[in-house]
């Protein structure tokens, strides 16, 4: 359970700053005069958190460059400094680790990715992230505020750890935060890979005017995060949402996690080959490549160029999804999807046929639309996320939960304390 904050006036000072640092570093750049209006501060209380703010290196003023100087001055407007800690941002998927280095604006500044086969053990895995995150941190003039991993599930968030994880090479109950921490000194937070992306989506992306909406991911398996009243809904351990292991058949086939007929049984790309080539003969002038393994990518660019053959499966696919999806919407009464993978297209033929069906089926069809829209980061919303699942926590520095979050507080607000 959060620990409850009260409001004396050192509080409220760290909200206001929080608030105001997220309005410059999720928006567009603004004026004083904007923020102020946005914030609903006073043009002192603002003024007097922009020098602060600006006194601490984290933001700067800069030159309108759109302006006309021929009518006037120039508005001066606000923007994050150049100089600013960042975030290292991790995401572990399988046969992939990608390390980044990222501002509080959800820019990626600089990115390392390691491809490997298998891990001997735990050690190995550390060895890795450490080796990478070293080699950008020594590539980077600014300060690292913190580490946070992005991770296939399950994740157990309470005690930063990757839980047994399925077809993970054996690894079960490795405690990520706790030797990265040990090897950093910094703050080092864990999320999973979904509920990662779904942030992404709320604070820089497609969801930011949304106060509702579920993430799906189609990467490794399916994932899938929601936001629910403007927060991310992580649970109780921060596995919110396993919309893989949901079940579309109670007489279906024995799934690993114990279940029966979860969706990642059906909606995988072994089925999609599956059905590919079983129905290839029928399709002699398909586009995707003959008597080969295709690749998700095969079928989404496929697709995006009007092949028969590529947008039958992938409608399959979207099928499949679409049942599983619209139990969820039932159960949490949420009108917007976002849906984030790797090979974004023109033609959003993912997202019209996802919507096609799922506003045919969810209950009260005859007074709700379901929107579904394209993540902004295409497959890259989970990286985007591990830093957005530590600029949420300095965003919203009310949630904070621990030692790392005081630690990590008091880089941008110097007389925080929880
Ligand atoms: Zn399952």
């Amino acid at each position: 359970m959060a620990k409850p904050l009260g409001s004396n006036l050192v509080h409220v000072k760290n909200h206001n700053q929080a608030l105001v640092l997220r309005l410059i570093c999720t928006n567009p750049l603004m004026s004083r005069s904007q923020l102020a209006d946005c914030s609903g501060l006073t043009k002192m209380t603002l003024s007097n958190i922009v020098s602060e703010l600006i006194e601490k290196g984290i933001i700067t003023e800069t030159v309108s460059r759109s302006g006309n100087a021929t009518v006037g001055r120039r508005p001066i407007l606000l923007d994050l400094a150049e100089s600013s800690p960042c975030i290292c941002g991790m995401l572990i998927k399988r046969g992939l680790l990608q390390v980044v280095l990222g501002d509080l604006r959800g820019r990626i500044l600089d990115s390392a990715a390691i491809r490997y086969e298998a891990f001997r053990d735990s050690d190995e895995l550390i060895r890795m992230l450490l080796d990478a995150y070293r080699k950008l941190k020594d590539r980077s003039k600014r300060t690292v505020a913190a580490i946070s991993v992005a991770a296939l599930g399950p994740v157990d968030v309470s005690h930063g750890s990757l839980v047994k994880t399925p077809n993970f090479y054996g690894l079960s109950n490795v405690e990520v935060t706790k030797f990265l921490k040990k090897s950093t000194g910094l703050p080092t937070y864990i999320i999973n890979d979904a509920n990662a992306g779904a942030l992404a989506e709320k604070l820089y992306g497609r969801g930011k005017n949304l106060s509702n909406f579920v993430y799906l991911h189609f990467m490794n398996g399916i994932g899938a995060g929601a936001v629910l009243n403007d927060m991310l809904y992580e649970g109780d351990i921060g596995q919110s949402l396993e919309f893989g292991h949901t079940s579309i058949n109670f007489a279906g086939p024995k799934c690993s996690c114990g279940n029966t007929g979860c969706v990642e049984l059906y909606a995988n790309l072994k089925r999609m080959n599956e059905q590919a080539a079983a129905l290839a003969r029928l399709y002699p002038d398909s586009l995707l490549p003959k008597n080969a393994v295709h690749t998700w990518n095969d079928y989404v660019s496929c697709a995006d160029r009007s092949d028969a053959l590529a947008m039958v499966v992938l409608d399959r696919f979207c099928e499949y999804v679409s049942y599983a999806l619209t139990n969820l919407l039932n159960v949490l009464d949420v009108n917007h999807v976002i849906v984030g993978y790797d090979g974004g297209t023109s033609s959003s033929f993912i997202e019209k046929a996802i919507s096609s069906r799922i506003n045919r089926m969810v209950m009260f069809a005859d007074y709700r639309s379901i929107e579904v829209r394209h993540s902004a980061f295409d497959g890259n919303g989970p990286l985007v996320g591990s830093i957005a699942a530590v600029t949420n926590r300095i965003f919203n520095r009310s949630i904070c939960r621990g030692e790392g979050d005081e630690k990590l507080l008091q880089l941008f607000f110097p007389d925080f304390h929880l």
